[in-house]
């Protein structure tokens, strides 16, 4: 099945209101691309309002980095999917690895997120993805199904997640999983998804690879088969990467 390729933003915690620019350019930049595949920026829940504002009928979609479970309640510094979603937000990561490891956030923990996501009609962006030490020991394929199995909700809207499978040594490092690794991975997430009891909608679901994404790699990752995007950090910063990796999926004839 054709699957739209998506290169999506996390901004983690960067971003002042000067980089509001940086939206600005990337919502005109798509305006002027038909053929880019479609685009996701994740900023920080302080520029989420002023980001869709920028982004405003130009087809870029902002999402949020996290959210909390519940719809609304005594949860001092959270941000439920209702609250996104009432700032324009259209998707939200959940279980990023970096507050997987500082949060201490459990699967099940992620997996109540991804229900208040749902319930709030916002897409998840699962992430999924073993440590170094997990690969070396031979564990990745056995660690990243059982995240992918214990962070879904057990009826799953295909049509609401995407998946990003993120080496957690690969992010922030400069150091992409090698080609048959990601490929590799992504095959073995794919059958995952098939084996559960809603896997006749397992080919719907996009599967993005994250992890030092840059312009100069993101083509021959999504060219590799079932990886259907990517989800970047580091290079999502700057208009003219976010923009030049557009340009190179567009070029693969994915988009
Ligand atoms: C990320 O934060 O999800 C990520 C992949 O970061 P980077 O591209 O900087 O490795």
């Amino acid at each position: 099945m054709a699957r739209a390729a998506l290169i999506a933003g996390n901004w983690k915690m960067n971003g002042l209101a000067a980089s509001l620019s940086e939206i600005e350019a990337v919502a005109s930049g798509l305006s002027a691309r038909p053929n880019a595949p479609e685009a996701l920026i994740c900023p920080p829940a302080t520029l989420l309002e002023r980001a869709v504002a920028s982004a405003q009928g130009t087809g870029l979609a902002i999402g949020g980095q996290d959210c909390h479970a519940d719809a609304s309640g005594a949860h001092t510094g959270d941000v439920s999917a209702e609250m996104l979603r009432d700032a324009g937000a259209t998707a939200v990561i959940a279980g990023h690895s970096e507050r997987r490891a500082a949060y201490a956030e459990s699967d099940a923990a992620v997996r109540a997120k991804i229900a208040g996501a749902w319930r709030a009609g916002l897409t998840a962006v699962l992430c999924v993805g073993e440590t170094l030490e997990q690969r070396e020991s031979g564990m990745a394929s056995e660690v990243v199904a059982a995240q992918l199995d214990a962070s879904l909700p057990a009826s799953v809207d295909p049509a609401r997640l995407e998946i990003a499978y993120e080496p957690v040594w690969a992010i922030g490092t400069g150091k992409s999983a090698a080609s048959a690794d990601i490929a590799n991975m992504h095959a073995h997430l794919r059958s995952c998804l098939r084996a559960r009891a809603d896997g006749k909608d397992a080919a719907s679901v996009r599967l993005l690879y994250g992890g030092s994404v840059k312009p100069a790699t993101v083509a021959e990752i999504v060219s590799l088969g079932d990886v259907d995007g990517a989800l970047v950090g580091g290079a999502s910063l700057k208009a003219t990467d976010f923009l030049a990796m557009l340009d190179a999926v567009a070029a693969l004839g994915h988009a």
